[in-house]
């Protein structure tokens, strides 16, 4: 993703923060969605962190076998999806 579209992602962010001031700062920033564990094939229930911005990377334990994936996650512009692809790290 370019800079420009990261830059945009973030005035959204910021813009619906400031918008809504009766929600709670997490309502905003956290995003329920799922992953397949690619060890077990559980599905394991999982929040994004959309303060994180639009494509994140990181390693998250399976909820029921524990062992690692390696997680690429996109967070949707609208900040209310995204869509998480699992790995073997
Ligand atoms: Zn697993």
């Amino acid at each position: 993703m370019s800079n420009e579209n990261i830059r945009i992602f973030r005035e959204k962010l910021n813009l619906r923060v400031a918008r809504d001031p009766g929600e709670s700062y997490l309502d905003h920033m956290e995003i329920e969605t799922a992953f397949v564990c690619v060890f077990c094939f559980q599905v394991n229930v999982t929040l994004v962190d959309a303060s994180g911005g639009p494509d994140q990377e990181y390693t998250e334990d399976c909820q029921v076998c524990c062992r690692p994936n390696f997680l690429r996650v996109s967070v949707h512009p609208s900040l209310r999806e995204a869509h998480i692809e699992a790995t073997s790290p």
